[in-house]
């Protein structure tokens, strides 16, 4: 697989648009970039599965822009109906997938086994994932943020090794701060980056850790895209909302653009 870019961003529709909708955007993002975006920042626009084809085909030859799933099952294959696997994601082409969004956690009772064996799965099948995790409003104000991100992150993680783990994208996404309109703070946000990045050095290594991009993700705008890019651990973002208007995410993809080299 492909080295690290620690610098990243990372487009999450959710069961938003169109086929139609979906087209125009990919190619207006794809246009967009080519124009005002000089610096190599690889972008990954992570559709619904239906889609996959489309944008893959629409991307294709576009060295900075990568095309993702939003899930994948858990298992190899068999008489699950209705799910994707790994293995059918890497036949179609798709490079990144993420896994473990709070959303398939609260509402798919997602655990932290199912999301390691997705990993495994993907890896297996050269596709990259994007490993989301993030507390709770109440788990916040409780103060035990570092506690609970260091079980997600240990209960999914922990068996890989640090060859696996350099292929791994971690999301930190806050749960109070997805789709809420209220954003952590850069330095909230950095605090976090720089706990997580120490556990990955504790668990893979100094090497990995540094190589590893972490994004944060939950309600980042155009607006508030930059301060939080400053920060030294925060490599990029995953956006959900801003990424289904090419100027909104164009602003944002310009705003980690300036660190990315
Ligand atoms: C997300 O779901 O990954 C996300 C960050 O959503 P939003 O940007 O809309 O908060």
């Amino acid at each position: 697989m492909p080295a690290t870019h620690r610098k990243l961003l990372a487009a999450n529709w959710k069961m938003h648009l169109s086929l139609q909708e979906a087209q125009e955007l990919t190619s207006e993002v794809v246009q967009t970039y080519q124009t005002e975006i000089a610096a190599p920042l690889p972008l990954v626009l992570c559709v619904p599965f239906p889609y996959l084809s489309h944008v893959l085909h629409l991307t294709k030859g576009e060295p900075f822009v990568a095309v993702g799933a939003q899930n994948v099952h858990h298992k190899a294959e068999g008489a699950y109906t209705g799910e994707v696997s790994a293995q059918m994601l890497r036949s179609v082409g798709t490079q990144y997938a993420v896994v473990g969004h709070s959303e398939r956690r609260q509402y798919f009772g997602e655990t932290p086994q199912q999301i390691a064996d997705k990993i495994a799965l993907l890896l297996e099948h050269r596709i990259r994932p994007i490993f989301c995790l993030g507390e709770t409003l109440e788990e916040r104000e409780a103060g035990q943020t570092i506690a609970v991100l260091t079980t997600q992150l240990e209960g999914s993680l922990a068996g890989f090794t640090a060859e696996q783990m350099a292929q791994i994208v971690v999301a930190y996404e806050p749960v109070w701060a997805i789709g809420t309109g209220r954003t952590a703070s850069p330095e909230q946000a950095q605090e976090v980056h720089a706990a997580l990045r120490a556990q990955l050095t504790a668990h893979f290594g100094d090497d990995v850790a540094q190589a590893t991009p972490i994004l944060y993700g939950g309600s980042l705008k155009a607006d508030n895209a930059a301060g939080l890019f400053a920060q030294p651990d925060i490599d990029g973002g995953l956006v959900g909302g801003a990424s289904l208007h090419t100027r909104s995410f164009i602003i944002i993809a310009k705003a980690l653009a300036t660190y990315a080299h």
